[in-house]
């Protein structure tokens, strides 16, 4: 019986005294038919796997049934005995009681995935999507894609064009590390408990190298975060106080772009090119 079975998943939370966890955001998933789309679509089929959050191992039993091997990392201790129970019919199995903000990913993969691609796999806790997007991204190509179940408003801001109003700081942050697809979206009631918003599923294509070529990648999200710290400024308002007003008009200028413009209109490679000029 598979864990997406609510009576199985109940009897064995019953078991263990399991009750969800609010403080680290525990929604599990009940739905057979997104399990297997996310376990399908994450991988290639010579990858390993790293799960953030197996919860009661509804995702992570799909993905030990299609890749060779997992490694779980499992921040709340009371479910690492429920994981033994639940995955104990699979040997390419590691679960790790751990908090993944605080993981070092070049450590375990030398440890558990030597000389293997790595894709990392998740229905992240919402209350750290975007610095636990965050901190995977800042590792680069070390992982090759990162497929994640997110609130579908964060999903709508990463995959936002350049103009629209859920284009922000973060769009820039991971389109600059990856290209990013929308797998689905998926309502509450297809976990126990529902989350109160709907949820989407994306893929992260983790890019080799990054799409545009800038001097200071530093100056670069220096740039962007002031740009959307105060978006309904002119970008060279938003600017005036570290890069100089009249500075940041006149480099505008020279890329052909407004200098009355508002950082929300320009792309990425239109920030590098300012980057690059002030
Ligand atoms: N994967 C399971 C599923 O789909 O049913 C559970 C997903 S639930 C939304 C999020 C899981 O992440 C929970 O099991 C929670 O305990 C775990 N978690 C929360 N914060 C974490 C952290 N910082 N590091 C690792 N796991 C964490």
């Amino acid at each position: 019986m598979r864990l997406t079975d609510i009576s199985y998943a109940r009897a064995v939370m019953l078991r263990h005294g399991i009750v969800p966890q609010k403080r680290y955001g525990q929604n599990f998933l009940t739905n057979p038919h997104v399990v297997d789309l996310i376990a399908d679509v994450c991988a290639d089929d010579e990858c390993g796997i790293i799960e953030i959050g197996p919860g009661i191992g509804t995702l992570t039993e799909a993905l030990c049934e299609r890749y060779k091997k997992v490694v779980a990392i499992e921040i709340d201790k009371t479910l690492i005995p429920v994981l033994a129970d639940t995955l104990s019919g699979f040997d390419n199995v590691k679960v790790i009681e751990g908090d993944a903000m605080k993981l070092d990913f070049n450590a375990l993969i030398a440890e558990h995935f030597p000389g293997m691609p790595v894709a990392v796999c998740a229905n992240l806790p919402y209350y750290i999507t975007s610095p636990i997007i965050m901190k995977m991204l800042e590792y680069g190509p070390l992982f090759r894609s990162i497929t994640v179940m997110i609130q579908k408003e964060v999903a709508d801001r990463l995959t936002s064009a350049a103009g629209s109003a859920d284009y922000g700081a973060i769009t820039l942050a991971v389109n600059y590390r990856a290209q990013v697809e929308k797998v689905t979206n998926v309502a509450p009631s297809n976990f126990i408990p529902p989350p109160k918003v709907t949820s989407t599923v994306i893929k992260m294509n983790v890019l080799q190298k990054p799409p545009v070529d800038v001097l200071n990648e530093e100056k670069l999200f220096d740039i962007i975060k002031l740009a959307f710290a105060q978006r309904r400024k002119t970008l060279a308002n938003a600017l005036d106080e570290k890069y100089g007003k009249d500075d940041v008009a006149s480099a505008l200028e020279k890329i052909n772009i407004r200098p009355d413009v508002r950082g929300e209109r320009l792309s990425l490679s239109d920030f590098a090119r300012l980057s690059d000029l002030i």
